[in-house]
C-alpha cells in the first residue's frame, strides 16, 4: 500500500449512486482505484430504486440541480422501474427513468465513445477508429404523452398559443376502434444547442460530423432538426471546418446507417434521442462489449454528468445474489470516474487530478492487452496465451495493481 499523499481534488463531486451489479462494481471501484489515492469531497445521491421510492423520486431531481451546482457529476447504472419491478421492489409506482428525469433537467447532448483496445478488433472489419455518437440528450419519446384509444374516436393534436392567437389543429386519426396516440415534442432552443454541442464536440475530437434524421418522412419535425443543423453549420461552422480540414454530413437514417457498416469510423455521429438510445448500443457491442463505451452529457450550460452506457446487469446480479461467482466489466464505471474526474481537474485547474484520470484509464487498458479479463471481452479477444477470464473483484483488483504502479 502506498504511503503517498493523496491526491486533493478541490471542488466536491456529485456522486450519483445506482442498482444492482453496477452497485456493487460502483463500490469495489471506489474502494479499490478511488479513495486509497485521492482525497476527495462526494455529494452523495442515492438513487437506488427504493430510495427513490421513498422520497417519491425527490432525491433524482434533487441530484440533478447538485450538477447544476457543483458542475461534475458522476452516475452508475440505474433501474427504469417497470411493472415487474414495481412488484419485484414493491414501489408505489413505475417511476420515470432517472436518466430521463436529469436529461431533461439538464438539457443536453449524451456523447459516447468507444474504449479500444489493441486486442480486440472491432465485429465490423472496417472499422477502424472509433465511432462516436452523439445523442440528443432531450425530448422525443423520452418525455412523451401517451393515452389508448378505448374504441372507436377522434384524435387530435392541438397547440394553443400563449399569445391569445388562434389555435392550430391536426387530426391524428379517425379510430374505429381501439388503439394508441402518442404526443412528443421538441424545442428549437434545445435542438440548437444539441447542433452546438456536436460541431464543437466534431472539432474538439478532430472528426468529421453526420447528422440524419428522417426529414423525409417527418416533414416538420424531422426536417426542423436537419434545418437548424444546417443553420448552425453555414453561420457559425463551415469556415472552422474547412480549417481542419473536416466535413458536416446530413444524410437520412437509414442512408448513415448502412454507410456506417463500411465505413472506417473516425466520425462523430450525431442522433436524435431515440436513434442514439438504440444505435448507441448496437455500436458499443461492435466495439467488443456494452462496458466498453465512456459516455457523458453536456449541457449546454456548462454541466457535465458521467456515466455507463449499459444498465445494471441484472442477469449477472441475480447471479451473484444466488453465490455465483461473476465476471461483470466495470470498465464504462471506471470510465466514468475517470472522465468525471478529469473534467474535474480542467474545470479546477488541478493537473494532478486531471494526470490521476489519465493513469487509472491506462492502467485499464494495460490490463485488458496483458490479457486479464472479464467474460465478456474474452469472448471477443484475439486469442492468446496470456489470455484469461477473472471475475468482477479480480479484473478490479488487477487494475488496482497497475494503476499503484503509476502512482
Ligand atoms: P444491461 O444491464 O445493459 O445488460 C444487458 C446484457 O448486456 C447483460 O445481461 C450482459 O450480457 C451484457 N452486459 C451489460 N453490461 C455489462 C458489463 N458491464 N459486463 C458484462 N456484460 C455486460 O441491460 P438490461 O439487463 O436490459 O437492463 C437491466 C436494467 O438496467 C433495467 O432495469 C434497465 O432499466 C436498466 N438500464 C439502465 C441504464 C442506465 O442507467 N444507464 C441503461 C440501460 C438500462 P450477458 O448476460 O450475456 O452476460
Ligand atoms: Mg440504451
Amino acid at each position: 500500500m502506498s504511503k503517498k499523499r493523496k491526491i486533493r481534488v478541490k471542488t466536491a463531486i456529485v456522486e450519483i449512486d445506482g442498482d444492482e451489479m453496477t452497485r456493487i462494481m460502483w463500490q469495489m471501484v471506489k474502494d479499490k482505484l478511488l479513495l486509497l489515492h485521492l482525497d476527495m469531497k462526494l455529494e452523495y445521491y442515492d438513487l437506488h430504486v427504493k430510495h427513490r421510492d421513498e422520497t417519491d423520486d425527490q432525491v433524482t431531481v434533487d441530484a440533478a440541480k447538485a450538477i447544476m451546482k457543483y458542475g461534475v457529476g458522476v452516475k452508475c447504472s440505474t433501474i427504469t422501474p417497470n411493472e415487474e419491478r414495481v412488484r419485484e421492489y414493491k414501489l408505489k409506482k413505475a417511476w420515470r427513468s432517472p436518466n430521463g428525469v436529469i436529461r431533461g433537467m439538464l438539457d443536453g447532448t449524451v456523447f459516447r465513445k468507444p474504449i479500444i483496445t489493441k486486442n480486440i478488433r472491432p465485429l465490423v472489419s472496417t472499422w477502424k477508429k472509433p465511432i462516436i455518437v452523439g445523442r440528443h440528450a432531450y425530448g422525443d419519446v423520452y418525455s412523451n404523452t401517451e393515452i389508448s384509444a378505448t374504441g372507436a374516436g377522434t384524435a387530435e393534436l392541438v397547440f394553443t398559443p400563449a399569445d391569445g392567437g388562434n389555435s392550430v389543429s391536426r387530426t391524428i386519426k379517425e379510430f374505429t376502434g381501439p388503439g394508441i396516440i402518442q404526443g412528443i415534442h421538441n424545442t428549437d432552443a434545445s435542438i440548437e444547442s444539441f447542433a452546438c454541442a456536436c460541431f464543437t464536440f466534431a472539432l474538439d475530437q478532430k472528426v468529421d460530423l453526420w447528422f440524419s434524421a428522417k426529414d423525409t418522412i417527418s416533414k416538420i419535425y424531422d426536417a426542423r432538426f436537419r434545418d437548424i443543423f444546417a443553420r448552425e453549420y453555414e453561420n457559425n461552422w463551415r469556415e472552422k471546418f474547412h480549417r481542419a480540414g473536416r466535413e458536416y454530413l446530413f444524410t437520412l437514417i437509414d442512408d448513415a446507417t448502412a454507410r456506417i457498416m463500411k465505413h472506417e469510423g473516425g466520425i462523430l455521429w450525431a442522433l436524435k434521442n431515440y436513434d442514439g438510445d438504440v444505435l448507441s448500443d448496437m455500436i458499443a457491442q461492435a466495439f467488443g462489449s456494452l462496458a466498453m463505451m465512456t459516455s457523458v452529457l453536456v449541457s449546454p450550460r456548462g454541466h457535465f454528468e458521467y456515466e455507463a452506457a449499459h444498465g445494471t446487469v441484472q442477469k449477472h446480479y441475480y447471479k451473484h445474489l444466488q453465490g455465483e461467482e461473476t465476471s461483470t466489466n466495470s470498465t464504462a464505471l471506471i470510465f466514468a470516474w475517470s472522465g468525471c474526474l478529469r473534467k474535474r481537474g480542467e474545470l479546477d485547474r488541478t493537473q494532478e487530478v486531471s494526470s490521476f484520470a489519465d493513469k487509472l484509464e491506462a492502467a485499464v487498458i494495460e490490463t485488458v492487452e496483458a490479457g486479464t479479463m472479464t467474460g465478456d471481452l474474452l469472448a471477443v479477444a484475439n486469442p492468446s496465451p496470456h489470455n484469461r477470464k477473472v471475475n468482477t473483484e479480480a479484473f478490479i483488483d488487477a487494475i488496482a495493481a497497475n494503476l499503484q504502479q503509476k502512482l
